[in-house]
C-alpha cells in the first residue's frame, strides 16, 4: 500500500519503539490523520531527529533494550522540547502513568499514555485529538495573530546590584489567542522560527519595544530594553535590516537597545556571527549572550565575538544560596566575565538570600520574579516610580 502524500504544513511526528511492526502500524495511521512522520528504533537517531527535524509529537515506547523511557524523557526536558508527548508501552498502566507525571513535574507537554497491545481505534481516536491540538498553533494562524494584533510584549525589569536602581527591562513576546488564551513565547517562536516568520515577528517585537520604551520617558533615568533574538535571525538575515522598521522611521537611539542572543545561536556560524554582530555593535547596539551555562560554547569564541554582556541561566542562579555547586557556578562566571571585561546579569533571581549573594559577588544587575515578575508596559511607569530606588536586600 502506498502512503498518502504528506499535505502542505502537517505537523511533524516522531515515533520510537524498538518493534519495527508496531512503529510502522503507528506510522501509518498518523499519515492517514494527516502527519508527517518519522519512525526510528534507535535512541541515538531519535535523539539526533528531535534536535534537528523538530517534531510537534513524539510518540515514545518506555521499554527499550538499549535505553528506557525515563532517561529519553530526561533527555527530552534537558532539551526543552515543547512537543505533545505520548507514551506507549506493555508496561503495567501504574508505571505508565508513573512515567507520565514524572514528565509532567519535568515540564514536558505530556499526551496521554497507551498500553499495548494498541487498537486501532483508539490510537486513531488519540492521534486526531493531538493533531487538532498541535494544529492550533501553526505558522499560518501565528502570521494572522501578527497581523491581527494578537501578540502583545511584557517587559520585566533589570536592577543596577551597586545602586540599586532599575537598569532596563528585557522585552518578552506573548501571544493573547482568542480560543487558547495567553500562550508562551516557547510554544509559538518555535513554530515562527520553522519559516520565514520569524523575521517578521522578531522585526516586530523590535519596532514595537522601542515605540513603547520611548513613550515611557522617565526623567533622568536611562532605561535600556532588550529584546530577544532567535538563532534564525543570526543565522539568516542581515541584522541591520531587522532593525530598518525600529530604527530608520524613527531616529532611535539604538544605544539603549540590548540584543540577547544564547551560545549557540552565535556560535553556529561563528564568522558569519561576528560580521553581523560586531556592525551592530558599532551602531550601538548592546549584545547580550542569553541563558549562559546551558549550551554548547567555546569559551574562545566567546571572547572573539563583540558581546557586552552575559546573563547566567536562570537554572544555577534560582537556587544559587542553597546549592553550593550552583554558587560556584555563579561565582567562577562572574569572575570569568569580569575578566573579560564584560556586564554580568543573573536571570531568575526567586529569593532575597540569590539576591544578596549576587551583590556580594559582585554581580552587576539582576533580574527575576523576587524583583519583579514581566509585567504589561503600561505598568512600567508605575512600577519605576515605585521602585527608584529598591530596597530589595
Ligand atoms: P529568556 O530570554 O531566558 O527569558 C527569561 C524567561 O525566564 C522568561 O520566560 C521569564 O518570564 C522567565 N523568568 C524571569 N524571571 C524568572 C524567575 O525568577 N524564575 C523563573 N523560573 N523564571 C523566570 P518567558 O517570557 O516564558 O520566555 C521564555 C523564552 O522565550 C525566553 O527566555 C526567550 O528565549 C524566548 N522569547 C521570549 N520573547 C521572545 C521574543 O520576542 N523573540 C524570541 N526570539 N524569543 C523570545
Ligand atoms: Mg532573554
Ligand atoms: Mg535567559
Amino acid at each position: 500500500m502506498l502512503d498518502q502524500a504528506v499535505p502542505a504544513g502537517a505537523s511533524r511526528l516522531l515515533v520510537i519503539d524498538d518493534e519495527p511492526a508496531v512503529g510502522t502500524l503507528v506510522g501509518r495511521i498518523a499519515r492517514r490523520v494527516g502527519f508527517d512522520v518519522i519512525v526510528t528504533t534507535d535512541p541515538s537517531d531519535f535523539k539526533q531527529r528531535v534536535r534537528n527535524w523538530r517534531p510537534a509529537v513524539i510518540i515514545l515506547d518506555l521499554g527499550m533494550p538499549d535505553t528506557d523511557g525515563v532517561e529519553l524523557l530526561r533527555f527530552l526536558a534537558e532539551e526543552r522540547v515543547t512537543a505533545r508527548i505520548l507514551i506507549v508501552s506493555g508496561f503495567d498502566e501504574r508505571i505508565l502513568e508513573a512515567a507520565n507525571r514524572l514528565g509532567a513535574a519535568r515540564g514536558l507537554n505530556m499526551a496521554g499514555i497507551l498500553r499495548k497491545p494498541v487498537t486501532l481505534e483508539d490510537l486513531t481516536a488519540l492521534l486526531k485529538n493531538i493533531g487538532h491540538d498541535v494544529n492550533e498553533i501553526n505558522a499560518p494562524r501565528l502570521a494572522e495573530a501578527i497581523d491581527a494584533g494578537e501578540l502583545y510584549l511584557e517587559y520585566q525589569p533589570k536592577v543596577d546590584l551597586a545602586t540599586m536602581t532599575p537598569s532596563g527591562f528585557e522585552a518578552l513576546v506573548r501571544w493573547r489567542h482568542p480560543e487558547l488564551g495567553v500562550v508562551p513565547p516557547m510554544k509559538f517562536i518555535p513554530v515562527a522560527e520553522d519559516t520565514d516568520l520569524i523575521r517578521r515577528l522578531t522585526q516586530w517585537v523590535l519596532a514595537e519595544a522601542m515605540r513603547q520604551r520611548d513613550s515611557w520617558s522617565i526623567p533622568n533615568l536611562t532605561l535600556s530594553v532588550a529584546v530577544n533574538l532567535s538563532a534564525k535571525n543570526v543565522d539568516g538575515d542581515d541584522l541591520t535590516e531587522l532593525l530598518a522598521p525600529a530604527g530608520t522611521a524613527r531616529a532611535v537611539d539604538l544605544r539603549n537597545l540590548i540584543l540577547e542572543l544564547t551560545e549557540s545561536a552565535a556560535m553556529r556560524n561563528a564568522e558569519q556571527a561576528t560580521d553581523r554582530l560586531t556592525r551592530l555593535r558599532l551602531r550601538g547596539v548592546g549584545l547580550s549572550i542569553d541563558d549562559f551555562g546551558t549550551g554548547y560554547s567555546s569559551l574562545l569564541q566567546l571572547q572573539r565575538l563583540p558581546f557586552s554582556e552575559l546573563k547566567i541561566d536562570k537554572s544555577f542562579v534560582i537556587d544559587c544560596a542553597t546549592s553550593k555547586e550552583n554558587a560556584a557556578i555563579v561565582y567562577a562566571i562572574i569572575d570569568l566575565t569580569h575578566r573579560l571585561g564584560l556586564k554580568v546579569v543573573a536571570e531568575g533571581v526567586e529569593t532575597r538570600d540569590a539576591l544578596q549573594l549576587l551583590a556580594r559577588a559582585g554581580c552587576d544587575a539582576a533580574q527575576g520574579y523576587y524583583i519583579s515578575r514581566p509585567i504589561g508596559a503600561e505598568k512600567v511607569p508605575e512600577w519605576i516610580a515605585a521602585n527608584r530606588i529598591l530596597e530589595l536586600a
